[in-house]
């Protein structure tokens, strides 16, 4: 899977190679519209989706295998965690485990999310969801931080430079602009946590046009990530208020919000049955208590959750502060490690998901 270099859009030869993987180890695997590799196998329930994304960020590395560790683009981010569910589920299929297995390998992951919204379109709606991203072996993401990409632009009337007094500007207004967006905060923020607290960060600026004449126009674009107390959506209306009184009281200026993007923030129930059984899979697995860890980035499951609600993590081998860097690899041991955790995990999951009253069974109280 590391030979076959596969950046967002160029994933048709690996998802051939996964296809006919896939098929050989007991799935019956399908491709659809944009790509996406999907192989099922078993009946429920439950259900568990498996998902994990082919496409890595550009910058090919040279695959080796040295002192214990496998280096390539995508060692880490994810192609570990990918392969890590088909060898798990290689074994599940073999020992007919008892619960339906559906395994997405995606495209597109890195880039806009064309993959995973496909799964969603189709209506695909698991008990259970593992998004296969590396969390390290002991470890299980939990949560995501939400994620608002906007681009504001002020526009004023241009003029000489030499007399800056009679006119407004753009360059100046954007700034108060940005300042009053960043310092949009609810009261439902843990402001010195890092996870549970709104950050914005200023990422792009254009405007002006050299010396002599009062910049008429000016863009810039804000990074907001937001935490799992608020939705995105609740922050962008504050930051449209922002605009609506800065309008007010700038009637010379003019601005424009433009939604460049937008993902909801994610937080599981840690004690759903997939929680618990990873817990349980890691404990037995590297005889250490596992550690539950929240991501301030985002990733497909952010899109996923916001339309099935349902228990998801994301686990996978690998350290994810390598993601993307120059030198990525991950541990042979750990991902043999890993793929013992699957099994275990699902293993378990079929037996606490079996254990649970039906919602029409329950005891009134
Ligand atoms: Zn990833």
């Amino acid at each position: 899977m590391l030979n076959t270099y596969s950046p967002s859009g160029q994933e048709k030869e690996i998802a051939d190679f996964l296809t006919e993987e896939m098929d050989r180890i007991g799935f019956s695997v399908s491709r659809d519209e944009v790509g996406n590799v999907i192989g099922e196998a078993g009946v429920g329930p439950p259900s568990v989706m498996l998902c994990g994304h082919m496409d890595t960020v550009p910058g090919f590395i040279p695959v080796r295998i040295d002192a214990g560790k496998i280096h390539g683009r995508g060692a880490v981010d994810a192609k570990s965690s990918l392969a890590t569910m088909i060898a798990a589920s290689k074994e599940m299929i073999k020992r007919r485990w008892r619960g339906r297995l559906l395994l997405a390998a995606v495209v597109d992951e890195e880039g806009t999310g064309t993959g995973i919204r496909n799964i969603i379109k189709k209506g695909i709606s698991p008990d259970y969801a593992i998004f296969g991203e590396p969390s390290g072996v002991g470890s299980i993401t939990i949560a995501y931080k939400g994620n608002l990409r906007l681009k504001i632009t002020c526009e004023t009337r241009t003029g000489h430079a030499a007399s800056p007094w009679l006119f407004e500007n753009a360059i100046e207004r954007a700034f108060e602009v940005w300042k009053a967006i960043r310092s949009i905060h609810f009261a439902e923020e843990d402001v010195q946590s890092p996870f549970y607290s709104t950050t914005s960060c200023l990422t792009a600026i254009e405007g002006g046009n050299g010396f002599g004449k009062i910049p008429s126009k000016c863009s810039f674009r804000a990074d907001v990530r937001i935490p799992p107390q608020i939705t995105a959506e609740e922050f962008l209306a504050r930051a449209r208020d922002c605009i609506e009184q800065f309008r007010a009281q700038n009637p010379k200026t003019g601005v424009t919000i433009e939604l460049e993007g937008k993902e909801e923030p994610f937080e599981t129930d840690k004690s759903s049955a997939l929680v618990r059984s990873f817990i349980w899979a890691i404990r037995k697995v590297t005889s250490r208590p596992a550690v539950l860890i929240r991501k301030t980035g985002t990733g497909d499951i952010n899109a996923f959750a916001a339309a099935v609600k349902r228990p998801m993590i994301a686990y996978g081998p690998g350290d994810s502060r390598l993601d993307h860097s120059p030198d990525e690899y991950v541990s042979v041991h750990e991902y043999l490690e890993a793929i013992r955790v699957f099994e275990d995990a699902l293993n378990r999951v079929a037996e606490l998901d079996a254990r649970r009253i039906p919602p029409h069974q329950s005891i009134p109280k």
